[in-house]
């Protein structure tokens, strides 16, 4: 999520002093809790406590036999969905380095003991933060993530994370890969290039198949990896979109919605965080082309029960309204002119 500078606004900054000096005061008088007012990014509390917002999910109290379950963790700006078929598991990304502790009691709410697939889209923080924990947590069968340049991610939980790598058999994505989760498959379909300058542009792209169905993971993909894809030639056309980026305008590119054509779009982000989004002109395009979305800053955790030909969704659509618009209508209209 870091490198998207074109997704952000110019903040004023004598508008950001004003801003500042009216949260004083405002605290001061007993208006509101200073605490309201901490910027928002990876970090983002989707409840009160700042836990990941899982307990409103509509959790399966039992999984629907024969099918392939798809649950969006919501896990504000950030990351994590969690994939269940025929008692095989695998989570796609682990949210922020705060959300490890919660995913682990997400899994253990549903009695999940091993994951036989961890997968780290690409090294930042809303995506493989949270990993050390998680696969610290519990019995991992199989531990996939980018082979990054040694000293090209810096931060201090990244290095921390790498050390941990020492305990297993770390599995590099390449494509064409194919991994098995009990009738579905997981398909490696990028990146094509293995060495991208763009930290977003080493996430591993995963086609999931089940029956008729597929479902296009794409991490925090952006244009130029959208690109690529097309380029290779490969069978993009997918059902349900991972939205890339978390509704950036780095990614969403108009070649890239032809090419998969997807009737259902999944939008992990937070209200009111930094970058903004999701971007308006992004929503819009989803709109225009009438592709229904489903978004934990609207619904919190989402469901998805996949059969061979059809999805069901444990709750109805969201709506199209972009960052700056949620911020504002939802009571968080400081955050938008923040830092
Ligand atoms: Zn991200």
């Amino acid at each position: 999520m870091a490198n998207d500078k074109s997704g952000r606004k110019k903040k004023n900054p004598i508008v950001t002093i004003l801003a500042v000096i009216v949260i004083l005061i405002g605290s001061a008088f007993g208006v509101w809790e200073l605490g309201d007012f901490l910027p928002s990014d990876t970090t983002t509390p989707t409840t009160e406590n700042g836990s990941p917002n899982t307990e409103q999910a509509t959790k399966p109290e039992v999984l629907v036999d024969g099918a392939l379950t798809v649950i969006m963790i919501d896990v504000g700006q950030a990351d994590s969905f969690l994939l269940i078929q025929d008692g095989k598991t695998a989570l796609i990304d682990c949210g922020t380095r705060y959300d490890g502790d919660e995913i682990l009691a997400f899994l253990n709410s549903m009695n999940i003991t091993k994951l036989d697939y961890v997968f780290g889209t690409h090294p930042h923080d809303d995506h493989m933060g949270g990993m050390q924990e998680v696969i610290q947590g519990i019995e991992v069968g199989k531990l996939i993530v980018p082979d990054v340049e040694k000293g090209k991610v810096t931060s201090n939980w990244y290095k921390s994370l790498e050390k941990a790598y020492v305990n297993f058999d770390v599995v590099r994505p390449k494509v064409g890969d194919v991994y098995k989760l009990g009738d579905a498959t997981m398909t490696v379909l990028g990146p094509i290039d293995t060495t991208p300058s763009n930290i977003n542009n080493y996430s591993t792209i995963l086609m999931v198949s089940f029956g008729e169905m597929d479902i296009l993971f794409t991490g925090d993909a952006e244009t130029s990896l959208e690109k690529d894809l097309i380029n290779s030639g490969v069978n993009l056309d997918a059902e349900i979109l991972k939205i890339g980026h978390h509704g950036s305008d780095t990614s969403s590119s108009d070649a890239f919605l032809d090419a998969v054509s997807p009737e259902y779009g999944l939008l992990s982000t937070a209200i009111g965080n930094k970058h903004d989004h999701p971007i308006g002109e992004i929503m819009d395009k989803y709109e225009k082309r009438g592709i229904e979305i489903y978004r934990t800053d609207q619904s919190g955790t989402v469901t998805l029960t996949v059969t061979a030909t059809d999805v069901e969704f444990s709750c109805e659509p969201g709506d199209y309204r972009d960052g700056i618009e949620m911020a504002k209508e939802e009571g968080k209209w400081w955050l938008v002119i923040w830092v």
